[in-house]
């Protein structure tokens, strides 16, 4: 019998017992303050600690674009997002579940509901109700909070803190340690992958702290730029070469593209730059359109109309969509129209570049998953925890990456209070 196995199944009920067991947290991210909460319901001290003076600012962000805080689609297919790393992380899914997620969402009186794409909402759209809601039932569960507490490593056993009163040291002598101090976008929202060095000095595997879900610059002409950034394409498809198309929309912009049929190639694209210098990715310009209706439309007679205006009028080609094929193809491609047909649906594009990690969405890279014992412990630091976007996995926008945040929350929680019960 462990000690997690005592935890009430929502975790809002007071502690079960009351113990000198004692935790810290450090990162007050969604990771972070999961696993505070458990924690605190299997009855040990918490004490929570963060650079920024508040906790959950990216999780606010997130809940200002509509926040998608999971995904409704069949539980398969779900955890089948995260791809090379799905195996090592499906044992948090498995322990919370997207529609666990959702009941504990509930259980902080916070309504969901499933959007037309299968992505579960907030029913208010927003984070900070349900941020406001969880922080209050945090504190009522004992949890203590130190902000603007930079976590600077360990010097002689104790955890080494930047606070605006100077450096302050804490004993972890006995304690469990949890760090979900999250991947390295967004820095000003608290989360800068300072702690790379400091995991990298002890032994601890770390897999560079790369952009996901990010977008990626094409280096336009400036007259394309110029006419075109900030001008959204809907109903296109895109793959990389070789792969699948996959319908959605993008945005291109001053440099690149962004958005999402952009996020979901991305970690694609990004590896394929990796190692080719570039990528090309094809988009189709007319997805409902087959191949054969396109060459019949492009070659039909036009008189003295120019081509473009004759795309424009048979295949309602205009705006951003005619100023990518000539931007994309060459004048000669252009003129000739078996070769403008197939470029309609499979238009290549070269990407140069990920934008740079601070833009993204989120990181891929952090703390290999075989520098762990069960998932969550560093081996190089029994009794020190990870959790959240700074473990080596990575998923697209949609809910994924917050469900294995609470999940690997969770879980390290879980494991530190085995671990505590166990001394
Ligand atoms: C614009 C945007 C929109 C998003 N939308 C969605 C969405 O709709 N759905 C979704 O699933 N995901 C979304 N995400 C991603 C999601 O917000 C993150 O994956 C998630 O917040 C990561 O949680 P985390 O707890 O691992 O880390 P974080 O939320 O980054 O929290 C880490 C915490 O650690 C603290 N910290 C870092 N270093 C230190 C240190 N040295 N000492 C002390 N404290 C430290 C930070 O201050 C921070 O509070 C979005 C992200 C962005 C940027």
């Amino acid at each position: 019998m462990r000690a997690s196995d005592f935890l009430p199944p929502t975790m809002s009920d007071s502690t079960i017992e009351t113990s000198p067991r004692h935790a810290i947290v450090i990162g007050g991210g969604p990771a972070g303050l999961m696993a505070a909460e458990v924690l605190a319901a299997g009855g040990a001290r918490v004490d929570l600690y963060d650079a920024m003076p508040s906790v959950g600012r990216k999780f606010l962000l997130a809940g200002k674009g509509g926040m998608n805080i999971t995904h409704a689609e069949p539980y398969d297919a779900f955890a089948a997002r995260y791809g090379s790393r799905a195996p090592a992380v499906r044992p948090w899914l498995d322990a919370f579940p997207p529609d666990q997620v959702r009941d504990w969402i509930h259980g902080l009186g916070i309504d969901t509901f499933v959007g037309t794409s299968g992505r579960v909402f907030p029913t208010d759209m927003k984070a900070a109700p349900l941020l406001r809601a969880w922080l209050h039932r945090l504190r009522g569960a004992g949890v203590t909070f130190h902000m603007r507490h930079r976590w600077l490593g360990w010097r002689d056993g104790v955890l080494l803190f930047a606070t605006p009163d100077g450096e302050r040291a804490t004993d972890a002598q006995g304690a469990a340690t949890v760090l979900a101090l999250g991947g390295a976008s967004w820095a000003r929202l608290g989360s800068d992958g300072a702690w790379v060095p400091l995991l990298a000095a002890r032994g601890v595997a770390v897999a560079p702290l790369v952009p996901a879900n990010c977008g990626f610059d094409a280096d336009w002409t400036e007259h394309f730029a110029s006419r075109h950034a900030g001008a959204p394409l809907t109903t296109v498809a895109m793959a990389v070469a070789g792969g699948a198309f996959r319908k959605g929309q993008f945005v291109v912009t001053a440099s690149g593209i962004e958005g999402s049929l952009v996020y979901a190639l991305s970690a694609a694209i990004r590896d394929r730059i990796a190692q080719d210098g570039q990528a090309t990715v094809l988009v189709d310009l007319l997805p409902d359109h087959d191949p054969e209706r396109v060459l019949d439309e492009v070659t039909r007679p036009r008189g003295t109309r120019s081509m473009s205006s004759h795309l424009q009028s048979r295949l309602g080609i205009k705006g951003v969509k005619s100023g990518l094929l000539h931007e994309c193809l060459s004048k000669a491609d252009y003129a000739d129209p078996v070769r403008l047909a197939r470029a309609l649906k499979a238009l290549p594009l070269v990407l140069k570049r990920p934008r740079p990690i601070d833009e993204a969405i989120s990181s891929a890279g952090g703390v290999r998953f075989e520098a762990l014992e069960g998932g969550t412990m560093l081996r190089a630091l029994p009794g020190v925890f990870v959790a959240g976007e700074m473990v080596d996995w990575e998923a697209p926008t949609g809910g994924y990456l917050l469900t294995a945040c609470f999940g690997s929350g969770r879980a390290a929680g879980r494991a530190a209070l085995d671990w505590l019960a166990e001394r």
